[in-house]
């Protein structure tokens, strides 16, 4: 840091951040810090896209990874980058797959950074040769087994004219040793390693796409792993871990064995409401792709004017109606707009169907007085049976979607209610593939569907998919799978509570249900 600190000027700086190795509760704190005061992150195909959300919308998103065919950038191309963003002043995240300085040319990017004066920091991240045997239920070491740890790489610098890689000084150090980048070249390693005088029997496991919802381990020894991994098709990238800390995995096996570990699982709400079902079927194990299927929108024009007015009378009603956690938010969004005091809501009292909906309403401190039992619209009337009576001749605000049934409305009208609707939303079919889902769902297919909501299966066969047969489809409740077996899909399991935790408990079932597939390749 310079002497003579000046806080007014700009001084740009890099982080070399390292970003875990997938799993997105394995970066660090000062990790996720540095992504969110970027103005520019750098980044890499190892890393999990959920990071890039943490930087502000305006901040530069550059991808700078290898795939497969196109070499996005060459290594001297990132230095440069890296030092031309941070002398324009800007603070860079030079986000890395697991942590920068083991097997991340980190240290190339720093000596660059310092060789053109500028200042960098970096960011140690949890490297996936720990985080994989740690994931795949082996310790690395154990005061049972060894005493020693050997991290190398199975991919040596192409350009060097001879191997540096002394096979004999790995096969004679003692312990537990890790090897990256090594899927290619596997066999030729390893039976370097016994000509060595490694011994063939010792054990030896892969763990590929380790703390992510793909993870898989096949475990061998020496002489056998490579057919295993050939007999299974494993890819890269993996971790190798050899010794006989491989053998508490059948002890230890932890992550591997949820409920739902093994399945890939689709979620279609919107890319905003994903979150609590995603994040819930993650925790049991599923790897999810999150394909949004309908994206929820503002209206506009007479509608929207219509609903400010119902917005600005609200204390007017006896009675307001929520459907959905969407028209919450919209309500309240409109509401704090036109309104300044919170008192401007009135007397009314609030209806909610869904315990998303009353879940919303009490973000904004709104108690909800009456919600029906079986999350239906339909038991709404009963429910304000049961409380008040007669309802005839109340008035009452419909806060809803534009494409909502008219069911309720219909039994309100017939039980005399004067009521008034509010279109607080849209949902239109989402037209892109923000994630890259769809993309995915086409190439690699999927074990379970999961459909929220009636528009999340007109949104899904909106976009030109199909179902295959081999896909089992959970449906969260009747009025989603009436949608579906209107279009000749009939959901294998339907959620009991019409909820985000009732489908989820539906996944389980029918992950459950589905007869052993030879998911994991244990040799
Ligand atoms: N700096 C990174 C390593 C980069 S080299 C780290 O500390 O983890 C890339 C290699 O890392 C891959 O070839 C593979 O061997 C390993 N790797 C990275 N992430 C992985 C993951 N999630 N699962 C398995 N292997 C992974």
């Amino acid at each position: 840091m310079s002497e003579n600190f000046d806080m007014s000027e700009k001084k740009g700086i890099c982080y070399l951040v390292g970003a875990g190795p997938g799993d997105p509760g394995l970066i660090t704190l000062r990790g996720k810090a540095c992504i969110e005061m970027a103005d520019v992150v750098v980044y890499d195909n190892l890393s999990n896209d959920e990071f890039l959300s943490w930087a502000r919308p305006e901040a530069e998103r550059i991808f700078a990874g290898k795939k497969s065919k196109c070499h996005a950038l060459h290594q001297s191309e990132i230095n440069d980058l890296l030092v031309e963003k941070s002398k324009s002043g800007k603070v860079v995240v030079r986000l890395k797959g697991g942590d920068p300085l083991v097997f991340g040319r980190g240290g190339e990017e720093a000596t660059a950074l310092r060789q053109a004066g500028i200042d960098f920091e970096f960011v140690p991240g949890i490297s996936s040769a720990i985080a994989a045997p740690a994931y795949a239920g082996i310790p690395l070491t154990h005061r049972e087994h060894c005493s020693q740890l050997t991290i190398f790489t199975g991919h040596e610098n192409p350009s060097k004219p001879e191997s540096s890689m002394n096979y004999a000084q790995i096969a004679k150090a003692p312990g537990t040793k890790v090897m990256l980048m090594g899927v290619a070249r596997l066999g030729i390693i390893m039976q370097s390693i016994i000509d060595e005088g490694g011994d063939p029997t010792t054990p030896v496991a892969l763990v590929r796409m380790a703390t992510t919802g793909q993870q898989k381990t096949v475990t061998g020894t020496l002489a056998t792993i490579d057919d295993v991994v050939k007999a299974a098709d494993f890819k890269a990238p993996a971790v190798c871990v050899i010794g006989t800390v491989v053998n508490c995995r059948e002890g230890l096996n932890w992550f591997e064995d949820k409920p739902l570990s093994g399945k890939r699982v689709v979620v279609t709400r919107t890319l905003k409401q994903a979150g609590k079902l995603s994040s819930g079927l993650r925790e049991l194990g599923a790897d999810v792709i999150e394909m949004p299927t309908i994206k929820v929108s503002r209206c506009e024009g007479d509608d929207a004017r219509r609903f400010a007015h119902c917005v600005a009378e609200v204390h007017t009603y006896d009675w307001l109606i929520f459907t959905s956690p969407n028209a919450v938010e919209y309500f309240f969004e409109a509401f704090d707009l036109i309104r300044e005091d919170a008192r401007a809501i009135g007397g009314a009292r609030i209806a909610a169907v869904g315990p998303g909906t009353s879940a919303k309403l009490k973000e904004y401190r709104m108690a909800t007085d009456l919600m029906p039992k079986d999350n239906l619209a339909e038991g709404l009337i009963e429910a304000f049976r049961e409380e008040a009576g007669s309802i005839e001749n109340t008035t009452m605000l419909w806060v809803r979607a534009k494409e909502t049934r008219d069911v309720l409305s219909e039994a309100l009208d017939e039980a005399g209610v004067i009521l008034d609707e509010a279109i607080a939303y849209q949902t239109v079919p989402e037209t892109e593939d923000p994630t890259g889902a769809v993309k995915r769902f086409r190439e690699e297919g999927a074990d379970i569907i999961t459909f929220t909501s009636s528009s999340t299966v007109e949104g899904f066969l909106d976009m030109g998919l199909d179902i295959p047969d081999e896909v089992s489809i959970a449906s969260i409740g009747p009025v989603t799978s009436k949608t579906l077996s209107e279009s000749n899909y009939e959901p294998d399991a339907e959620a009991k509570s019409h909820d985000i935790p009732g489908l989820i408990a539906a996944v389980v079932q029918l992950a459950n249900e589905a007869a052993f597939d030879g998911d994991d390749f244990e040799a």
